[in-house]
């Protein structure tokens, strides 16, 4: 058997700068009094979560209330937070010996803090804003947060076209000479950002449409779509949980090709012992260490 890796696939900046704030924060603990916490998993892969937790670095409980916020540090992850939710924290630093805790160090990825800021603009210009992505993910609702900071919600969340149309229409209906964007979850389809621009442009045909869809994901979905045409089948390395590696997966699924998405050598499927060329391609949270392990099995 053949492997033939994509040739853009694994850690993209942003999570490779994350995980290193928080690896430096961790080490900066020398007294080993204070705990370094993580607003979220870091990041969606299990092996890199276990590696961190190895090295003092935990993923806060959601609530925080189980957090001595008087003795630890608290990592923004690449995906964000909610600026209310961040200015409440820096409100609540205290004195401990000689320093300030919590300690908060924003990891956010700088393509992320853009469409924040972009969102906050757009928002105190008095658009109407919709935001391309997944409801409940944790950068949509940091971007749903910088354009509520001036007191209206002024942003709808749509996940396709259809959506989006009934989103748009229903904002026609309340006859509101609206000006109108539309922004885009980092790791968003490109085709399916263009079906929603498109959707919502038949009720507001000057919608302006931010571009914040993130290279790094093109770059993994196009170099995918290359490498599927080289193979009999594709293994897509990563979380499970990850948006990114997500649509990876949906893409290889779309190619009619048989396909698996998987977090460890152990799961890939036995079946694809049978093929000829196998392609390797992983989520933008997969480390160098999984893509390798997986390769060599
Ligand atoms: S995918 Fe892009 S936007 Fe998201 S963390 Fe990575 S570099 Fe940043």
């Amino acid at each position: 058997m053949r492997v033939i890796r994509s040739k853009v696939l694994g850690f993209c900046m942003g999570v490779r700068r994350a995980v290193a704030a928080a690896v430096a924060e961790a080490s900066s603990e020398t007294d080993g009094s204070g705990r370094v916490y993580t607003l979220g998993p870091l990041i969606h892969n299990p092996r890199v979560l276990a590696d961190l937790e190895s090295r003092g670095i935990y993923p806060a409980p959601e609530t925080l209330t189980a957090v001595n916020l008087d003795d630890c540090s608290l990592i923004i992850r690449a995906h964000g937070i909610d600026p209310r939710f961040e200015e409440d924290l820096r409100n609540r630093v205290g004195r401990n010996s000689q320093r300030s805790f919590p300690r908060i160090v924003d990891a956010t990825c700088p393509k992320v803090k853009a469409s924040q800021l972009k969102a906050k603009e757009l928002a105190e210009k008095g658009c109407m804003l919709f935001l391309a992505g997944e409801a409940k993910h944790a950068e949509v609702a940091g971007i749903l947060g910088y354009a509520a900071l001036h007191g209206k919600t002024v942003c709808t969340v749509v996940s396709n076209s259809a959506e989006a149309q009934a989103a748009a229409k229903k904002l026609y209906e309340t006859g509101e000479d609206a000006k109108t964007a539309l922004l885009a979850q980092t790791t968003f389809s490109e085709e399916e950002y263009k079906t929603i621009g498109n959707a919502i442009k038949k009720y507001f045909p000057d919608l302006e449409i931010v571009d914040t869809i993130c290279a790094a994901t093109h770059d993994r979905q196009e170099a995918l779509r290359e490498l599927l045409e080289q193979v009999d089948a594709v293994i897509i390395a990563g979380g499970k949980d990850s948006a990114n590696t997500r649509r990876l997966f949906a893409i290889a699924q779309g190619s009619g090709k048989p396909c698996a998405l998987v977090e460890t050598a152990a799961e890939v499927p036995p079946s694809f012992r049978d093929f000829e060329i196998v392609g390797l391609c992983a989520g933008a949270s997969t480390p160098d260490s999984v893509i390798e392990e997986i390769e060599k099995f």
